[in-house]
């Protein structure tokens, strides 16, 4: 795979980066691998955490090239197959219907995946839908969602623009972290869109991820971590600006920023969320060593916890083959031998093994012959959708370790 190594800031192109957070050598989590290929050794890649001393983005200098990720590899992940997500985007959709937008706008999503969200906009709207990974577009296309089996980029941004017209609404959801040339991309977003539009996006937000320990997102697909702060220092740049921001209960909290060109007033909640920025330090250096040290002790204590299972003469399974998990795991020393299998109800994935330590993805209905007494959530997120639908599995005493905000078992 080509490694593309970089010397400056994904933002400000600034030289002084400081390293954060050594993780070590990980597979790359969205390689799930065929029975054809377990003789194979997976090659293993170093995830190393940095932060920028004059803009403060957190960071990963080198990537895994992303033309591997979503065009070699057949990409996973089809946003319609995860629980929950079509109502949240619907939601999320009629939100900006209502307060940014009239009918017949132009709609323009970047990084669309299959179209959860794009097809909310489908009736009354001009739409178009960009996406690299070709699976995905070919699923959105069946579903009659016009959509671009292409990375977006500021040369595409200019073909649309000559095409389509500028845009009302550009959309760009959990799609930004994965992308190597955040300047491109605010250079595309800034000529493709109306002069009186807006461009709404989401992604992680380092300030949970400080808060709750959360790690999960660290992998090598996910290039930058976000804070408020980076977005409304970034922006102008571009001459775009901040108007207003939440942190949405997507991806267990995402950030969401929404930009224009013309000057509008800064939200309240907007404001608010970046004084919590300013009064909790997120964005400083001491933090960022903080959060560092949080992760080494919350990764022992899963190590721990997940040792004396073992000890004990109990099987574990782990519940949702997600990328999210895998980081987890491995920053845990935790594979084959402590991990039966997995359950994932996505059929995709269902038949294939995890990157390294080969372990086999089963359906859960595969599962039922083989129980073990533990399940172990990978799919954080998702623990109370699944804790709810077995509560069979629970009443027969099926227990679930969980390593949200905290490491636990339940029922205790
Ligand atoms: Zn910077």
């Amino acid at each position: 795979m080509k490694i593309n190594k970089h010397k400056t800031c994904r933002m400000c192109n600034s030289e002084n980066l400081t390293i954060a957070l050594d993780l070590g050598d990980h597979p790359l989590v969205n390689s799930l691998i065929q029975e054809a290929q377990l003789n194979l050794v997976d090659p293993v890649y170093p995830i190393k955490i940095y932060r920028c001393d004059d803009c403060s983005l957190v960071q990963i200098k080198d990537v895994v090239d992303a033309e591997e990720i979503y065009k070699n590899v057949d990409y996973l992940y089809f946003s319609s197959d995860m629980p929950g997500l079509s109502q949240y985007f619907g939601d999320y959709a009629q939100e900006l219907k209502d307060s940014l937008i009239k009918k017949g706008d132009f709609v323009v999503e970047v990084g669309c995946n299959d179209g959860v969200m794009l097809e909310h906009f489908k009736k009354d709207y001009k739409i178009l839908g960009v996406d690299p990974s070709t699976n995905v577009v070919i699923r959105a296309l069946k579903n009659g969602l016009p959509v671009l089996p292409l990375f977006f980029s500021s040369r595409l941004a200019k073909q649309i623009k000559k095409e389509w017209g500028a845009a009302n609404l550009i959309v760009a959801n959990n799609c930004i972290a994965h992308l190597d040339d955040l300047r491109d991309l605010m250079d595309g977003i800034a000529g493709l869109i109306d002069e009186k539009g807006v461009f709404v996006l989401e992604c992680n937000y380092w300030g949970g991820m400080v808060k709750n320990t959360n790690y999960s997102l660290i992998y090598h697909d996910h290039y930058s971590y976000f804070s408020l702060e980076a977005w409304v220092n970034f922006a102008p740049t571009y001459g775009l600006q901040v108007f207003d921001a939440l942190v949405s209960p997507a991806q267990g909290g995402s950030l969401r920023v929404f930009l224009s060109k013309d000057q509008r007033p800064m939200s309240p909640r907007a404001k608010k969320l970046l004084e919590e920025e300013g009064i909790t330090q997120l964005n400083t250096m001491q933090m960022s060593l903080n959060y560092a040290e949080n992760v080494k002790n919350r990764a022992k204590e899963i190590k721990d916890l997940i040792q004396a299972i073992k000890k004990s003469g109990k099987s574990i399974a782990g519940y949702g083959a997600a990328a999210k998990g895998m980081t987890i795991l491995k920053c845990s020393g935790i594979g084959k031998n402590e991990i039966d299998y997995f359950v994932d109800d996505s059929p995709a994935k269902q038949g294939w093994y995890t990157p390294s330590d080969h372990i086999p993805i089963i359906s859960r209905k595969d599962a039922e012959k083989k129980l073990p007494d533990y399940f172990f959530i990978l799919a954080p997120n998702y623990s109370d959708v699944i804790i709810q639908k077995e509560a069979e599995y629970i009443k027969n005493g099926g227990k679930f370790i969980l390593a949200k905000e905290v490491v636990s078992v339940f029922p205790q």
